[in-house]
């Protein structure tokens, strides 16, 4: 029977045969024995395969096996004498699937996650990289069963988009290179890749409700960080009759839930994060699930930025877009717990974000986690007609053009409001990884876009 790694080691079955596949992870040879560590990339953990010279390919094949062949192993699960592990696997066919020659780049020793980077294809099959992998598609399946089991439907957004919204700027054109004019864009209009799904997001959330979307975003900012990608993905839900404190309530609810339910699930996956990728780790995490978020006010966050004595390389006044060396003060020094920061100038926010009764801040919502800054950014959006047509004619943006967002607000408009959660930042919080671009598989960023 052909079984998974983590399987195996979860429940042995000892005494019985079975059949596992995977690739070498290392082999040690004392007299007529070798032990070959397999990993299949079901977990973290390998199973020791205990082969001896009875077996016919031993001399020929499995003695100069290397790090990297592909086996199928075929043997009897026992219990295991040796120390740190419970069964071993007794081999009674070792099938070398596919070989490894010397010069596979991964041999054992450690290698930087830079190095790795330009090794795309290969690193997956590294400790970090696999548990990563693991961890984000485990988040990714927790992000669906928090949303469905809340009623939520889930909506797919396009990713070619003829709104431009936010993106002025920010958005990759999409051609095809054949354009003769305006008259000749494919789509009778300019399009570009998404930066966001919320404007589409809306339009169904105010004709069904609660909705949520999980996509990829793009972006063609230069910012060559630790944590921005030029394609990442996001989640966002859009909620009907729900006003900025509902809003915080499901970005809150969310970030909880998510990060309890893979500490419940991949907690050997987190144990090696927090063994040699952020000491801490697993404690940091444990109190996002249990201790109460900081909420405060934008204006009350430039207050405290200002009595702190401290002096930022971007001066602190009220108006300012707080910068990361703000955001990471406030959210590691004074508060040391994930912060909820609301109702910010409306001059630093999106023409769509409702306007406060003090005609110069908005409803807006950022949480900030420690270590990484924003995770969510969102806000009650602007329901009422006059108001958004004014915001938007400030914004320079063209009325007719958004027609159809206005009829949101002509016909059937009520408060809602959403947020997008960043899926990579996300998961770079909960790895603990020090750069966005080892949270997904293949990052784009200016200038690199592997495989
Ligand atoms: P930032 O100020 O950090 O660049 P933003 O305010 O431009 O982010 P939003 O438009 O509010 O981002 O997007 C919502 C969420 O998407 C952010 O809170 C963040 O988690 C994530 N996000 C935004 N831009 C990027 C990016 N370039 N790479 C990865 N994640 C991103
Ligand atoms: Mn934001």
């Amino acid at each position: 029977m052909k079984q998974r790694i983590r399987k195996i080691l979860n429940d042995p079955p000892v005494g019985t045969t079975l059949t596992i596949h995977g690739w070498l992870r290392t082999r040690r040879d004392t007299g007529g024995f070798s032990f070959l560590e397999v990993g299949d990339g079901s977990s973290l953990a390998t199973l020791q395969v205990i082969a001896d010279a009875s077996l016919p390919n031993y001399d020929s094949e499995i003695k100069n096996l290397g790090t990297g062949a592909a086996l199928e192993v075929t043997g009897e699960l026992k219990e295991s004498p040796a120390r740190g592990q419970a069964v071993e696997l007794h081999a009674a066919a070792v099938t070398i699937v596919g070989g490894s020659p010397p010069d596979y780049p991964l041999q054992k020793k450690r290698h930087s996650f830079e190095f790795l980077r330009q090794l795309s294809h290969l690193r997956p099959r590294t400790n970090a990289l696999g548990a990563v992998s693991r961890v984000r598609s485990h988040l990714a399946h927790a992000v669906h069963t928090f949303f469905q089991e809340r009623d939520f439907l889930l909506l797919h957004t396009p990713i070619i988009t003829t709104s431009d919204c936010e993106g002025a700027g920010e958005m990759f054109q999409v051609r095809t290179g054949h354009e003769k004019g305006e008259q000749g864009h494919f789509f009778g209009h300019p399009a570009g890749l998404t930066v966001s799904g919320q404007l589409q997001a809306e339009v169904y959330a105010l004709a069904l409700g609660d909705v949520y979307t999980f996509g990829p975003a793009f972006r063609a900012e230069n910012s060559n960080t630790s944590r921005h990608l030029a394609e990442f993905w996001m989640v966002e839900p859009e909620m009907a009759f729900c006003d900025l404190a509902g809003c915080i309530e499901v970005g809150r609810d969310l970030l909880k839930y998510l990060i309890a339910d893979v500490l419940e699930h991949c907690p050997e996956d987190l144990q090696l994060f927090n063994s040699f990728i952020a000491k801490g780790l697993l404690e940091k995490l444990t109190a996002v699930v249990e201790k109460d978020f900081v909420q405060l006010s934008y204006t009350e966050a430039i207050e405290h930025l200002q009595s702190s004595g401290r002096k930022f390389d971007c001066p602190v006044r009220w108006g300012i877009d707080m910068q990361s060396e703000h955001e990471r003060w406030l959210c590691e020094e004074l508060f040391n717990c994930p912060l909820i920061i609301t109702d910010y100038p409306a001059a630093l926010k999106p023409f769509y974000m409702r306007m406060n009764a003090d005609n110069t801040t908005v409803a807006a919502m950022d949480i900030l986690v420690p270590g990484i800054g924003e995770i969510v950014g969102g806000s009650q959006r602007e329901e009422r007609l006059e108001l958004l047509e004014k915001r938007m004619t400030a914004a320079g943006l063209s009325l007719s053009e958004y027609d159809w967002y206005l009829d949101l607000r002509r016909y059937g408009s009520v408060p809602h409001a959403g947020f997008g959660l960043g899926f990579e930042r996300l998961v770079q919080f909960v790895t603990g990884m020090g750069n966005i671009r080892e949270t997904i598989a293949f990052p784009r960023t200016p200038g690199s876009a592997p495989c």
